[in-house]
């Protein structure tokens, strides 16, 4: 384990391309809504997303995934993220809606918009084909092959999904950390981390409309667990919020990957930050020579592993 570097890698979105995959699993989640859940005419659940989803793209920085009455991310931060946020402001806005929602998840963990989110969510995802960015084998592979790396895949979604969708690509063998829950905000969560200029903070400013809060206790232990006996710890991801902004602030490094969907604040706070970095396309994360040329802290091998 000495002088291995963790590669934590998001799954969807960073893997995959969800871009292409997220009209799909609108379509299915609004299937079941519609039959299952709230039973109403489909078209109507329809032109409801749409006029939603053109609310909160007129004011992104308004909206966002609340979790226990916490922020967890903005809502333009991603396109799945785009999606649940739009789901769930459509559910909670229209009464007859919510009173459904509620009677479908009465003994909810969260709360009944949540978890029904949660549930479209997981089991749509699961149905759908996989679609990997480019790069997306080669460098998993390559980084399970160098004696320096270890990768490790990071998501919100069941594991058994993600094992399942790598073995399409003859994958096998790459740790899978499932169900982390980025999204498990805690309010009651006191810690503090240090930040050179905000000071002792819960909540990390990214400009004058964004602000992240870092009370997300279950991701923190992985990552602290994680980070036991390795030398360095990176973890690459296409969003900010949910992924990103915890690693930053305990001194990790954090490599956002630009999609079609990245918002320019994002891309921008990263660029600037010492620890940050943005890569153009996954290939980006290129594997260097071992015996210590490949370490972040070499600094001339910025966006590069
Ligand atoms: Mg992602």
């Amino acid at each position: 384990m000495k002088n291995r570097v963790k590669v934590i890698l998001d799954y969807d979105g960073t893997l995959t391309r969800e871009e292409a995959m997220v009209d799909d699993l609108a379509r299915l989640s609004l299937d079941t809504l519609s039959c299952e859940i709230l039973r109403v005419p489909r078209p109507q659940l329809e032109d409801e997303y749409e006029e939603t989803r053109r609310l909160i793209l007129s004011r992104p920085h308004e909206f966002g995934w609340k979790v226990r009455g916490l922020l967890a991310s903005y809502s333009d931060e991603g396109a799945f993220i785009l999606n649940t946020t739009t789901l769930q402001v459509m559910l909670r806005r229209n009464p007859l809606y919510a009173r459904r929602v509620a009677d479908s998840y009465e003994d909810a963990e969260y709360d009944p918009v949540n978890d029904c989110t949660n549930y479209l969510f997981h089991r749509h995802t699961a149905e759908l084909k996989p679609r990997f960015r480019q790069g997306a084998k080669e460098i998993l592979n390559s980084l399970l092959r160098h004696e320096r790396f270890i990768p490790l895949i990071l998501t919100n979604s069941k594991g058994d999904k993600v094992e399942r969708n790598l073995q399409t690509l003859g994958l096998k063998g790459v740790r899978i950390l499932g169900d982390t829950r980025q999204y498990e905000m805690d309010p009651s969560w006191e810690r503090r981390f240090f930040h050179p200029e905000q000071g002792m903070i819960q909540a990390l400013k990214i400009d004058q409309d964004h602000k992240v809060d870092l009370r997300r206790p279950l991701y923190y232990r992985a990552l602290m667990r994680e980070a036991e006996g390795a030398e360095e710890m990176i973890v690459v991801a296409d969003t900010l919020s949910l992924p990103g902004a915890l690693p930053l602030v305990m001194g990790m490094r954090f490599y956002l990957l630009k999609t079609s969907y990245t918002p320019f604040w994002c891309e921008e706070f990263i660029k600037k930050h010492e620890r940050g970095e943005v890569l153009e396309s996954l290939s980006a994360l290129s594997v260097k020579a071992p015996c210590g040329t490949g370490s972040p802290r070499d600094g001339n091998g910025k966006g590069r592993i």
